[in-house]
């Protein structure tokens, strides 16, 4: 069999533990037999980080903005423990923290849905796809306690010296303050990542937040994001027969549990660090849970929304059997061949990516799955493999569906 062709690389960041065992794997299986894979390699595991101070997390980002797709594995984020572990020069910040810095970028995450795995809420027949802004409010705020009696203001001082203030409150006793900020030009990004996803997936966006009580800081996101889709994305919006509206939070819950999915609603930094994890739970499974960073200007990195698998990859250490689930590092290979086809009008590529999911959720959806799946499934009769076992089964239906 001819090997399909790539005329473009593809940027690939390799990362840590389980999910670096599984790379591999989903490669030499899956990948490599039909693809002649044209990849810019990137080593992301932490030793290597660690050698190169990191710049090869700031190299993989530039690469990234040339050749516009990338592909990750997760990575560990260091804390204390890993810096002992690792015996690591400093403790390296988080990767995909400084991919986003870098690439200016947005997260959609949507579920990979397969039947026999039902979501909690039983209307929910397509994915529903959370973006969350990644810039500011609570994660960077500002916070007192207060001790007593008193008065706190905040106060703004211009380059000239010239300052406005407001009043937030008269304390009769002691209480707390928090101060949090956020920035036009970053909410202007994030609307335009969401609308660029959302005309890429042909899926209609909300926005919601609690404009109502917040009258300047909510407000201000509500009214940029209006802006920039009136400016720039109504006319394309119209004829891809996709809408833009925006509610209040508390309807778009409401409407969210009422769906039947299919959409894409884009979060305030808590909202969508919150909402994430409640619809990645309902919809079973964070083995299933992709990821998609897409940057204002149009370049995509993705990955699995799982982290490294740690518990797994110690007992795999141990040469104990694991059956961690490969299935959302799958995805994101496929959704980067399939974006990278797309770019480069390579249909064959496309197409590859198509049957690469088919045959993966076809082989879930005939009974073959990992542990994580088959607590969770209604299927009866289910066949519950270890990870090599289950590639080699998504294999065997991908040999099929390729002729
Ligand atoms: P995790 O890797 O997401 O795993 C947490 C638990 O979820 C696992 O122990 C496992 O449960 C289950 N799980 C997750 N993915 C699975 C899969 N593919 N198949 C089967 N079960 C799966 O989170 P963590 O263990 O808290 O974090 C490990 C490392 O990942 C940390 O160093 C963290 O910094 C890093 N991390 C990286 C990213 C990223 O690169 N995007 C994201 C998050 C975390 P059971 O043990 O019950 O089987
Ligand atoms: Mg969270």
């Amino acid at each position: 069999m001819e090997k399909i062709k790539m005329t473009t690389p593809l940027v690939e960041m390799d990362g840590d533990e389980m999910t670096r065992i599984l790379w591999t794997l989903i490669k030499d299986e899956l990948l490599i037999p039909f693809v002649d894979l044209n990849t810019e390699y990137y080593d992301l595991g932490l030793e290597h980080r660690n050698e190169t101070d990191d710049q090869v997390t700031i190299d993989a980002s530039h690469a990234t903005e040339k050749y516009g797709v990338a592909v990750k594995c997760a990575t560990i984020t260091p804390n204390v423990a890993r810096v002992e572990e690792y015996n690591l020069k400093e403790m390296w910040k988080s990767p995909n923290g400084t991919i986003r810095a870098i690439l200016d970028g947005t997260v959609f995450r949507a579920p990979i849905q397969v039947k026999g795995i039902t979501p909690c809420v039983r209307n929910w027949e397509k994915p529903i796809t959370i973006a969350r802004h990644a810039y500011g409010d609570v994660y960077k705020a500002s916070e007192m306690k207060i001790p007593g009696p008193g008065k706190v203001e905040l106060v703004y001082t211009a380059e000239d010296g010239s300052t406005e203030s407001v009043l937030v409150h008269e304390f009769k006793g002691p209480g707390i303050v928090q101060g949090m900020h956020n920035l036009t030009a970053s909410i202007e990004s994030f609307a335009r990542s969401c609308f660029t996803y959302a005309l890429d997936t042909k899926q209609t966006i909300w926005f919601a937040s609690k404009d109502t009580i917040s009258k300047k800081y909510d407000h201000t996101f509500k009214d940029i994001f209006q802006e920039v889709f009136d400016a720039e994305y109504k006319d394309k919006f119209d004829a891809a027969g996709i809408e833009y509206f925006y509610t209040l939070i508390d309807d778009a819950v409401a409407r969210v549990m009422k769906s039947k999915g299919g959409f894409i609603w884009a979060c305030k930094n808590y909202d969508g660090d919150v909402m994430s994890d409640m619809l990645s739970s309902a919809f079973g499974s964070l083995a299933m849970m992709t990821s998609v960073l897409v940057s204002p200007k149009g370049y995509y990195e993705y990955e699995a929304a799982h982290g490294t698998v740690q518990r797994h990859y110690y007992k795999h250490l141990k040469g104990e059997e694991t059956s961690t689930n490969p299935v959302a590092t799958i995805f994101a290979w496929t959704g980067a061949l399939r974006k990278r086809g797309e770019i480069d009008g390579n249909k064959e590529l496309m197409a590859f990516a198509d049957k690469l999911e088919e045959a993966t959720i076809g082989t879930i959806e005939s009974g073959t799955m990992t542990k994580d799946l088959a607590l969770i499934t209604e299927l009866e009769d289910v066949t519950t493999l270890n990870t090599q076992d289950f590639i080699k089964a998504i294999r065997t239906n991908l040999e099929k569906l390729v002729g």
